[in-house]
């Protein structure tokens, strides 16, 4: 059975060697030391690998069941969500009034991937609600904030997004489910949502879920959308719940992996909903919560790519295949593991290069989303904003191809069920969907990101990238790390100025080549953090760090990525630079 062990030194690496983070004026993160961060990490880890993981299996297995009307969860799930919520650990940065404990966003990312690669499925749960609570904190008026967060922080209540309907995902401008005023200040919603995730359940006593509807009378399209609270048991005044409201779930959805967390279609039968917001800004309201709920999803491309490529390396020490080329490495044994062949070894170092700098790319977005939520950094917003894309749709892309390589590893053993392998590449197929599919992201960056605000966040970032190759260009041991990110870089520039010169002439010219710059914008990030890492290991080793040989295997895990992974920045600009013609070339009816 696959098993799933915490990278826990290789977060504090990030937190500490990298990033810095006690050392960062952020507020709250001054108490983030080695200590602090390893207590926090190391008790999750346990609880990851201990009660999650082996709850992973099960859930695939089973999945859930509706009977009459009653959604059951996967044996264990139950026990499993209460350890969660009664350890804590389910509202780490909420604030304190409301039940959390104001711990830095960067944490809970840490602690989060954990979750997310023992269980995918389980964590959504908390992952939702975690959502939805972040929109009523933003949003709420004090009386919904009272009333909502508290049991929405503990997870006793747990909370939903309801935004796509059978004939809308993407363009939500379409939307039907219609939301009629009541003389009480309520309102009365119909309609029917599909593919709600966690929409319902039996692990808590409430479903408080956040429901996108148009209010007769509105703005057509996208503009006249509101934002709802429609929970599933009323709230009384007094806090207490009272009577069930008018939504309930008419189906489960038969699907390809996080069999474990229930996709509902969910039917609105004049339930009773609160405007949360304003009226037709729904989609801002959602919006404001969009960053941290894609930086969520991204993480969870890299936590399923994290868990196959440990169990990948495993397999490939045990296995024995072949001999060695260059000489027998298992004398005593029949053949030689796997791990000896260079095509497994590209297989696995593609895998560890991919996790470990999409790690680091992750926990510095997270940084960024602290320094611009606690200390009202700008720049950092503006950054954060520019990457959200980035972020989810390159690591999940990649995640997901990751999960397919540790598959690879396998062999036939990969495909099969019994070894657990296509688990993680089942459930990592999700995130590339959800939460804004993946060619909407490369969309939204390069319709929209990259000349946001007048380009200047684009325009920060290659400074960004400038400045590091400036004040390491003269080292002499960074050369082999700044030399290839200057050149990748330079990719990331003449693809923007490509779009510059062809886009508004011909669109299509953009659009034709926006995946392929969300993936040379991705590489060139990784490539950032490559070199960062780099740094943080030579100034390690140069402090005479007690462990060398992590810090030596940093270094070479760099090199990898410099010389294997970064040059393909140059394929994406030349696929970019072809422009729209060969992908336009047909017409529909030639397809
Ligand atoms: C397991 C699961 C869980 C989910 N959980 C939730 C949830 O909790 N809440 C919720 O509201 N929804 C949820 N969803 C729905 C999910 O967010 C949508 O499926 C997704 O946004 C895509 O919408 P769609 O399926 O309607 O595809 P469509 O919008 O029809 O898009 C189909 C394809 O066309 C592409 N496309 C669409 N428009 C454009 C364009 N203008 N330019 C270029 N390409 C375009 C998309 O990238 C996509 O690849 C879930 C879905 C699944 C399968």
């Amino acid at each position: 059975m696959p098993r799933y062990t915490a990278p826990t030194k290789d977060m504090q690496f990030i937190l500490h060697d990298m990033l810095k983070v006690s050392t960062d004026a952020t507020p709250g993160y001054a108490e983030l030391d080695r200590d602090f961060t390893s207590a926090v990490l190391e008790e999750a880890g346990k609880l990851a690998s201990e009660v999650l993981e082996p709850l992973n299996a099960v859930g695939d297995t089973e999945g859930c069941v509706l009977e009459n009307g009653v959604v059951r969860t996967p044996k264990g799930f139950k026990a499993a969500f209460d350890q969660v919520r009664e350890g804590g650990w389910t509202a780490l940065d909420l604030p304190e009034e409301y039940g959390g404990q104001y711990m830095p966003y960067i944490l809970g990312t840490a602690v989060g991937e954990m979750f997310s690669a023992a269980n995918q499925a389980f964590t959504m749960y908390q992952g939702l609600t975690h959502g939805a609570a972040s929109a009523i904190l933003a949003h709420g008026t004090d009386e919904q904030k009272v009333k909502y967060l508290p049991n929405m922080a503990s997870c006793e209540w747990t909370g939903t997004m309801n935004l796509t309907e059978p004939h809308c995902g993407t363009d939500l401008g379409l939307m039907r489910t219609k939301a009629e005023p009541q003389d009480d200040g309520s309102f009365k919603l119909t309609g029917q949502k599909i593919f709600i995730s966690s929409g319902e359940h039996d692990m808590a006593e409430n479903i408080i879920h956040l429901v996108l509807a148009k209010i007769p009378g509105g703005p057509e399209g996208i503009k006249g959308v509101s934002l709802f609270i429609v929970p599933k048991f009323i709230v009384n005044e007094d806090g207490s719940l009272g009577d069930r409201n008018g939504v309930t779930c008419g189906k489960i959805e038969d699907k390809m992996g996080i069999h474990g967390n229930s996709t509902c279609v969910m039917n609105y039968d004049g339930a009773k909903g609160w405007l949360l917001g304003q009226e037709h800004k729904g989609m801002r309201a959602m919006f404001t919560m969009m960053n941290e709920a894609r930086i969520g999803v991204g993480m969870q491309g890299v936590a399923q790519a994290e868990v196959a490529y440990q169990n990948a390396v495993d397999y490939a020490k045990d296995r024995l295949q072949g001999r060695a080329v260059t000489g027998t490495e298992n004398p005593d044994g029949p053949a030689d593991p796997l791990i000896v062949h260079p095509d497994i070894r590209r297989n696995l170092m593609d895998q560890k290069s991919f996790t470990e700098g999409a790690r680091a790319f992750l926990l510095w977005g997270s940084q960024m989303i602290d320094q611009s939520h606690r200390g009202g950094d700008e720049a950092a917003e503006g950054m954060v904003s520019l990457l959200t894309p980035v972020i989810k749709g390159f690591l999940t892309d990649e995640g997901y191809d990751m999960t397919v390589q540790a598959q690879q590893v396998y062999g036939g053993h990969g495909y099969i069920e019994e070894w657990g392998m296509s688990q993680f590449t089942r459930d990592a197929r999700i995130a590339m969907i959800y939460e804004g599919a993946n060619g909407v992201q490369a969309l939204d960056l390069v319709g929209r990101k990259l000349a946001q605000d007048g380009g200047k966040h684009v325009m920060a970032f290659f400074d960004m990238v400038k400045e590091f190759c400036k004040t390491h260009g003269d080292n002499e041991a960074m050369a082999e790390f700044v030399d290839p990110l200057k050149t990748a870089s330079k990719d990331l520039q003449s693809a923007g100025m490509f779009f510059m010169q062809n886009g508004m002439k011909n669109p299509n010219a953009a659009l034709s080549g926006s995946n392929d710059f969300m993936h040379l914008f991705g590489h060139v990030c990784l490539g950032l953090m490559w070199a960062q890492m780099a740094k943080a290991a030579h100034e390690a080793l140069a402090e005479g760090a007690d462990d060398p040989d992590f810090y030596h295997t940093k270094l070479a895990t760099a090199r990898y990525y410099m010389t294997r992974r970064l040059p393909a920045t140059s394929m994406h600009l030349a696929r970019i630079e072809s422009g729209a013609d060969p992908v336009m070339a047909l017409e529909a009816d030639q397809f």
